[in-house]
């Protein structure tokens, strides 16, 4: 009799969400997420998986964001023949969101392997391809929300719904026979779990009573002000009307599901209501056109008070869907709204709308969600003066602004009462999916108000317990099979402190009182390069 879980992602950090659970039935995964953020922890994605994805029998998805679906197609290529688990709307959201993963990456490892020829380096190949993508679709099997149904012999399964996202789960497991005293081991893995006031969906739910539960943690340290949607509306009304008053482009960097379709239902009833200037809204991402599409269809089932459908049809709205309609975006001048993906500007057409316009003091960047580590949108949000873009230094002079109130994210408290209302817990409590100060901010909240200090874990990468104890047992051995040393995951890693040292050189050098001046400068910087050979 064994259970154990292993955390192959999302410990310390916000992405790569993965968890291995082995019993004598077989091996499962909840989700099989991609890492983002920081170069370190991207390199995870193309290293490999610390399992055989043959022996992998099933996945079950909370929901389809990429840094939870993301690595699925790298797992069918590598040998997984099983099952992907997920609901209907999470099977609608990924049929589009994993070929357009691949085809970044193919885009991506293009535009790397140009640079690698030029600098006489070995070419690199995607993690996968838009083809891979699509063959994985076919593992998909829909699954009904608070239904139990078979995973393999001795496991069960119960999705229930998160409130974050169209389709998203926290998903219930339950092991026969291998918990106390012979009854079921009972598991709950959170999945992302929304806020209570969200425009699309409804507040989370899911049942009581577990051995384990397994929380998110992402605004673990946040306790955001009470919002109404009327709020919300207002405070996203008076950024517009700044950006406007400020007269260049409003960029607002999107999270393409969902956030971008509640933003933009709220920016054109501003717009038609006469509340904001109505301007051109450039919706300049292929996904967050085809999740507008989709969100379009669902329209009567999102439980909306407004007219989802004639909102996201407004002649505001002009989706660019091809390079060149999105390149003929840079002809504007004055104020025009440009929403563009990736959120965290880590990839996507946002960045050549931020080489464009960043280093105007007339622009506008307002960022509506999570800024993982490492990201260039963290980067512009903890107020840096200029940042690097394809290897291009460009000062930061436009107004650099957040709303919050769009997050598909619970805050703190919200977290807490989550896991309150799941007890009795009785052996332990694994915080994951979150970074230090929000690991530190939920277990603080939880810590004996919900359950004893001694059952709240916060483990790191690759950690695997034995769970059929009775409390989660460290399995020994663990540190042969890490792929990270455990301070790699939690520090800013080198290429990072690079482009802020090159940064920081080119800043002092322009700011020298003259040509004499830079060159004692650069003769001292110099030297200490040279003392250190
Ligand atoms: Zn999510």
């Amino acid at each position: 009799m064994s259970v154990t879980l292993r955390i192959c992602g999302a410990a310390r950090t916000v992405t790569g969400s993965c968890y291995l659970f082995e019993s004598p039935a077989g091996r499962l995964l909840v989700d099989c997420g991609l890492f983002q953020g920081s170069k370190t922890l991207k390199a995870l994605n193309y290293s490999a998986f610390p399992f055989r994805p043959s022996e992998i029998s099933n996945v079950l998805l909370t929901h389809a964001h990429i840094d939870h679906s993301g690595l699925l197609p790298k797992l069918a290529r590598e040998g997984f023949r099983g099952r992907i688990l997920a609901t209907r709307g999470t099977i609608d959201l990924c049929s589009f969101m994993l070929p357009d993963a691949g085809s970044i990456q193919e885009t991506e490892v293009a535009t790397l392997n140009r640079r690698n020829a030029a600098r006489g380096r070995a070419e690199v190949s995607p993690i996968y391809t838009q083809a891979d993508a699509v063959a994985t679709l076919d593992a998909f099997q829909a699954v009904e929300y608070e239904t139990w149904f078979q995973v393999m012999p001795g496991v069960r399964a119960r999705y229930w719904n998160a409130g974050h996202l169209l389709g998203s789960a926290s998903i219930e497991l339950e092991f026969a026979n291998e918990g106390i005293s012979g009854q079921p081991l009972l598991v709950l893995a959170s999945g992302d779990i929304g806020p209570d006031a969200k425009l699309f969906q409804p507040e989370p739910k899911a049942p009581t009573g577990f051995d384990y539960v397994i929380s998110e943690s992402t605004y673990g340290d946040e306790d955001r002000p009470a919002v109404t949607r009327e709020a919300r509306r207002q405070h996203l009304a008076t950024e517009v009307r700044d950006a406007h008053a400020a007269g260049g482009a409003l960029l607002i960097p999107a999270f393409a599901v969902e956030r971008t379709q509640e933003l933009i239902v709220d920016l054109v009833d501003l717009m038609d209501r006469g509340e904001v200037p109505a301007a051109p809204i450039f919706l300049d991402s292929p996904l967050a056109i085809r999740a507008t599409q989709v969100f379009r269809q669902h329209a009567k089932s999102l439980g909306a008070d407004v007219d989802v459908d004639r909102l996201l049809s407004s002649p505001h709205l002009r989706s660019t869907e091809t390079v060149e309609e999105s390149k003929s975006i840079a002809k504007f001048v004055g104020f025009h709204v440009i929403v563009a993906a990736s959120g965290m500007c880590d990839a996507g057409r946002i960045r050549h709308h931020l080489k464009r316009w960043l280093w105007h003091s007339n622009a506008t960047v307002l960022f509506t969600g999570f800024q993982a580590q490492g990201t260039l949108g963290r980067f512009l949000v903890d107020g840096v003066k200029a940042v690097r873009i394809q290897g291009e230094a460009i000062k930061v002079a436009a107004r650099i602004r957040r709303v919050d109130e769009y997050s598909g994210h619970a805050d703190g408290p919200e977290l807490a009462r989550w896991i309150a209302s799941r007890r009795p817990i009785q052996r332990g409590v694994f915080l994951v999916h979150g970074e230090e100060p929000a690991l530190a901010g939920l277990s603080e909240r939880i810590a004996e108000r919900t359950v004893p200090a001694a059952k709240v874990f916060t483990p790191i990468l690759d950690d695997i317990y034995e769970l059929t104890t009775t409390a989660p047992t460290p399995i020994d051995g663990t540190e042969r099979r890490r792929r990270l040393a455990a301070e790699a995951v939690v520090a800013l890693d080198w290429h990072n402190d690079m482009s802020k040292l090159i940064l920081d050189i080119n800043e002092r050098i322009e700011a020298a009182a003259d040509d004499r001046s830079r060159g004692v400068l650069i003769r001292k910087l110099r030297r200490a390069l040279e003392a250190e050979q």
